[in-house]
Formats: C-alpha cells, sequence, structure tokens
C-alpha cells in the first residue's frame, strides 16, 4: 500500500511525501481509514509502531483548515511525559503547519503562565500532560468543551502513573459526542475501564 490510497488531506500527502515517507506502517494503514472516518478507536501499538502518524493524520484530515471559536482548542492528545509531550509535538509539527493549524503544549515543570498565555492566544490542538492541563482547566485558563477529537496515548503509562482519576476529569469535559482515540500497549484493568467509560463501539486495531 501507499499513502495516496488513504483518504488523507492532499496537503498532508505532499508533507509525508517530502519527509520521505511513502509506505504507511501496519497500524497506519489499518487505522487511518476507521479514524479518518471519526470513529472512536482502541490501538493497540507500541512506541515504534507509526502511532504517532496514525492518529496524527486521521485529527489533520478530519480538521484540516478549521480556527478555533473563542480560541478553544478542538482536537487534544495527552500524553504521561513531557518528553512524549515533545516527541509528538515535534512530530506533528510540520503536517499541522501544512493544513493550517496551530497546536500548543502545556507539560509540567514549565512556566504554567507562559503556557496560560499561549492558550489566550488561541490553538486548534492542544498536546498535554494531565497534571499541568488540570491545573489549567481549573484556573480557567483552558476551557475543553469545544473538542471533537481526544487522543490518549500511552494509556498503560497513564494508569501506571496515578493519571487516570485526572484523564477522566479532562474527558468528561470534551464534548460528548466527539471522537476518542485510546492507545495503549496493554489494555487491562484501568484502561478497560476508561474504554467503557469514553469510548463508543471503538473500532479495534491492534499490530
Ligand atoms: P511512533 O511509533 O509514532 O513513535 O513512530 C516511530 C518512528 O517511525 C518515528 O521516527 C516516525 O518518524 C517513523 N515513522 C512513522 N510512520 C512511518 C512510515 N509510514 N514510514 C517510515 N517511518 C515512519
Amino acid at each position: 500500500g501507499s499513502f495516496a490510497d488513504l483518504p488523507l488531506n492532499p496537503a498532508l500527502l505532499a508533507t509525508l511525501s517530502r519527509h520521505g515517507l511513502t509506505t504507511p506502517s501496519a497500524i497506519q494503514a489499518t487505522a487511518l481509514p476507521d479514524a479518518i472516518a471519526g470513529r472512536d478507536m482502541l490501538g493497540r501499538a507500541q512506541t515504534g509502531s507509526g502511532k504517532t502518524l496514525a492518529f496524527g493524520l486521521a485529527l489533520l484530515t478530519r480538521l484540516a483548515g478549521r480556527r478555533a471559536q473563542s480560541r478553544q482548542p478542538i482536537a487534544l492528545v495527552l500524553v504521561p511525559t513531557r518528553e512524549l509531550a515533545t516527541q509528538v509535538t515535534t512530530a506533528l509539527a510540520p503536517y499541522a503547519g501544512a493544513v493550517g493549524l496551530r497546536s500548543t503544549t502545556v507539560v509540567g515543570g514549565l512556566s504554567l503562565q507562559r503556557q496560560a498565555d499561549a492558550l489566550r492566544r488561541g490553538t486548534e490542538i492542544l498536546i498535554a500532560t494531565p497534571g499541568r492541563l488540570n491545573d489549567l482547566t481549573e484556573r480557567g485558563d483552558c476551557r475543553l468543551d469545544r473538542v471533537e477529537i481526544t487522543v490518549l496515548d500511552e494509556a498503560d503509562q497513564m494508569a501506571d502513573m496515578g493519571f487516570l482519576p485526572q484523564v477522566s476529569k479532562l474527558l468528561a469535559q470534551t464534548a460528548p459526542d466527539g471522537q476518542r482515540m485510546l492507545f495503549s500497549a496493554t489494555l487491562d484493568g484501568d484502561v478497560d475501564r476508561l474504554v467503557r467509560r469514553f469510548l463508543t463501539d471503538p473500532a479495534r486495531h491492534s499490530v
């Protein structure tokens, strides 16, 4: 298969090609059609599988060219660590730029005020760790009720780190009829409860 066979935004296809990426990985080939169709998604995939572009290309195709109303994010990517937030931000930046979407990253350990200021300028895509985003929503610096697409990346790690109460609280603030995609290497216990509470008839893809 080739990326050109998938229903991707043309500007994203051009960006993939510019980065020398021609062939979708297994998780990308299997998950992208369902994700672009707007289905909830349960992906069992490890780091290195290409899962970042799997959810990234889907949400960017769905939101291409949109503008944040009231400067509120319309997509949210929750990750367990600051390092992963940086990786996801860097990996998606050229693709987001290609379809005219802005992204903002909020993580612990950096100035809360600076992140609040960045949010006030307006962003379509918010990439965040749960603790810091929870601080910002509680302070009234960020509202999530216009979030239409939520990604939970490495949900098992967020569970291991004790973040699921905060993750649930944040998910409950997003649009109830929005799309949710959850990626995890394992799907037991706490992660399964999260799936049953927040995902509706998810497409299941395992690689
Ligand atoms: P991830 O699993 O999302 O952390 O991605 C792992 C690595 O695979 C990253 O360095 C990506 O740039 C690379 N990658 C993602 N998709 C593809 C692809 N379709 N072809 C080649 N490399 C890819």
